[in-house]
């Protein structure tokens, strides 16, 4: 079986920006193919989490229970095209708060293996930033990165860290993981 690592924004639903957060229900926004590239993984037998930094939280941008109403409508509307998230992971601390959890740190990985019991060696990590292919590095994930949300190729002789594939989208990177 394979396990599938999903950062949110920018992999699932448009990247709000550069310190920018999604602070309401109308602010989340699905990319073009993300539920049906989940929904693929899903009929293929893949188990998916979600791991994201949403330090907005430990700010007072938003509140929990935002964060709360976002999470069930994504969960929602992915299950209405078959697909299934099997847990979502987030880390609501701000930076200083010197938590375990916050990406890149692979607390959230780890806890996921923990719980699930699977090796992380075997997992893929999706991410739209170069902070989440180090946070696979360090959780020992195979990491992908897409091009959907914050980075861009041309970006890329600054990337301090390499990652092992790299595909234009959610949709893209699902094809590849289940060949
Ligand atoms: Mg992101
Ligand atoms: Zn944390």
């Amino acid at each position: 079986m394979k396990i599938i690592f999903l950062d949110r924004d920018g992999v699932i639903n448009k990247y709000p920006g550069d310190k920018l957060y999604v602070t309401s229900l109308a602010k989340f926004r699905f990319l073009p193919q993300a539920k049906e590239a989940i929904a693929l993984l899903s009929k293929h037998g893949c188990k998916i989490f979600v791991a994201s930094n949403q330090a907005g939280v430990g700010k007072g941008t938003y509140s929990q229970k935002t964060l709360d109403i976002i999470t069930r409508k994504m969960l929602t509307d992915i299950d209405k095209v078959g697909g299934k998230i099997d847990k979502v992971y987030y880390c609501t601390h701000r930076k200083d708060a010197g938590c375990a959890c916050r990406k890149p740190k692979p607390g959230i990985l780890k806890k996921a293996a923990k719980e699930y019991g699977f090796d992380l060696k075997k997992a893929y990590f999706v991410g739209d930033t170069i902070r989440d292919v180090i946070t696979a590095e360090n959780a020992g994930c195979k990491s992908i990165l897409v091009l959907s949300g914050r980075e861009k190729l041309p970006n890329k002789k600054n990337w301090e860290a390499t990652p092992d594939f790299v595909f234009k989208n959610l949709k893209e990177a699902a094809k590849f993981i289940i060949k």
